[in-house]
C-alpha cells in the first residue's frame, strides 16, 4: 500500500511489447517469436545474429492474438490519474508496418471492437469526468502536432493559415510547450474524433505518393484537462499525450541521399534522445538529457517527476524483419 503510494508520487515508466499477427495475404507463417510467457518474449535468432534464442523482459508482452481491449486494459488507470491532475505520456514505438498506428488508433476499417488506445482513452476520460460531475467541473481541450525533421507543425489548422480554430483561452497549460499550436475546446469523444480525422488529413497533405510521411514523422495528440473541485475550489491540471512515433527502422546510409538521409538522421537522433531520457529516468539519474531533441523538449513536463509514461513497443513476426526486431527489443530493454 505504502509502496504503491511512493511509486505514485514518483511517477512510473512501464514498457509493453506487442507482436503483430501475420497479415491475411502472407503465406509465410514461420514467426521469429519462439514463445511468450507473461512479461518475457523469446525470439529465434538466425546465424547472422548469433544463432540461438534470446529473451527480453517487459512489464507485459501481448502476442499476435491479443485484442485491442486487452492491450488497453492496463492503460485504464492512467486515464483516472489524468483527471487527478497528473501528466501521462503514451508512446508507440517500432519499425514501419509493425502495428504502431493499429495500437494507437486502429485499422482503416474501424469498428467499436478494433478501435485503438486513443479512442478508448478518450471514451474513458469523458465517462469518468461525467461520473465526477457532482464534485468536479472538467474542461477539456486538445492539440495535435507533428514533428518532422525537428520542426513542429500544427495539425489542427482547417484551411491554410487563415482559417484557424479560434485559440481557446485557457490560462495555464501544462505538459506540451507549444502555445502557438491550435488548442481546441472539446466536450465529447466525437469532437476529438473529428479533430483526429482533420489532423490525419493534414498529415497526409505533406506526403508525396512515394513517401508516406506518417512513417517519418512523430504525431502527438495532447489532451489537456483542467478540473475545478466544486467544493474546495482548487484547480487540478493534467494532460495526456498520445504519441505515434516515426518508424524506428535504420536506413542504409550508403543507399539513401539528400532529403531521405536527412529525415533518417533526424528520426534516429530523436528516437535515441527519447530512449536516453526514458532510460535516465528509469535509472533515477540526476541529469535527464531533455534538450537533445524537439520531442523530448516538448514533452519535458510529462516525462519524469510525477508523470506516468507508458511505451508500447511493436515487433513484426516475419523472418525478414529480424534485424529490426532485435534492435527494437534492445532499445526497449534499455528503457524498461
Ligand atoms: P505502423 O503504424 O507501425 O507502420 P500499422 O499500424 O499501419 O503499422 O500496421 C501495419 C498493418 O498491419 C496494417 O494493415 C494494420 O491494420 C495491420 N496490423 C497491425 N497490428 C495488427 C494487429 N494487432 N492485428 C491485426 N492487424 C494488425
Ligand atoms: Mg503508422
Amino acid at each position: 500500500r505504502l509502496y504503491n503510494q511512493v511509486q505514485d508520487l514518483k511517477g512510473s515508466i512501464r514498457v509493453y511489447c506487442r507482436v503483430r499477427p501475420f497479415l491475411p495475404r502472407q503465406n509465410n507463417h514461420i514467426s521469429t517469436v519462439d514463445h511468450i510467457e507473461e512479461g518475457t518474449i523469446t525470439i529465434n535468432t538466425p546465424a547472422k545474429h548469433g544463432k540461438g534464442r534470446r529473451s527480453f523482459n517487459f512489464n507485459k508482452v501481448f502476442g499476435p492474438s491479443a485484442t485491442q481491449e486487452e492491450v488497453f486494459s492496463d492503460t485504464q488507470p492512467l486515464i483516472r490519474s489524468v483527471l487527478d491532475g497528473y501528466n501521462v505520456c503514451i508512446f508507440a514505438y517500432g519499425q514501419t508496418g509493425s502495428g504502431k498506428t493499429y495500437t494507437m488508433s486502429g485499422p482503416k476499417d474501424l469498428t467499436e471492437e478494433n478501435q485503438g488506445v486513443n479512442y478508448r482513452a478518450l471514451g474513458d476520460l469523458f465517462l469518468l469526468a461525467e461520473q465526477r460531475r457532482d464534485t468536479f467541473y472538467y474542461d477539456v481541450s486538445v492539440q495535435m502536432i507533428e514533428i518532422y525533421n525537428e520542426q513542429v507543425r500544427d495539425l489542427l489548422v482547417t484551411d491554410g493559415i487563415n482559417k484557424r480554430y479560434p485559440l481557446y483561452n485557457i490560462r495555464v497549460l501544462t505538459g506540451l510547450n507549444v502555445p502557438e499550436a491550435s488548442l481546441v475546446h472539446v466536450t465529447s469523444t466525437y469532437d476529438v474524433i473529428d479533430l483526429m480525422n482533420l489532423g490525419q488529413r493534414n498529415r497526409a497533405v505533406g506526403a508525396t505518393a512515394l513517401n508516406d510521411r506518417s512513417s517519418r514523422s512523430h504525431s502527438c495528440l495532447t489532451v489537456h484537462v483542467q478540473g475545478r473541485d466544486l467544493t474546495a475550489g482548487n484547480i487540478l491540471r493534467g494532460c495526456m499525450h498520445l504519441v505515434d512515433l516515426a518508424g524506428s527502422e535504420r536506413v542504409d546510409k550508403s543507399e539513401v541521399t539528400g532529403d531521405r538521409l536527412k529525415e533518417a538522421q533526424h528520426i534516429n537522433k530523436s528516437l535515441s534522445a527519447l530512449g536516453d531520457v526514458i532510460s535516465s529516468l528509469a535509472q533515477k539519474n540526476v541529469h535527464i538529457p531533455y534538450r537533445n531533441s524537439k520531442l523530448t523538449q516538448l514533452l519535458q513536463d510529462s516525462l519524469g517527476g510525477q508523470a506516468k509514461t507508458l511505451m508500447f513497443v511493436h515487433i513484426s513476426p516475419e523472418p525478414d524483419a529480424i534485424g529490426e526486431t532485435i534492435s527494437t527489443l534492445k532499445f526497449a530493454e534499455r528503457v524498461a
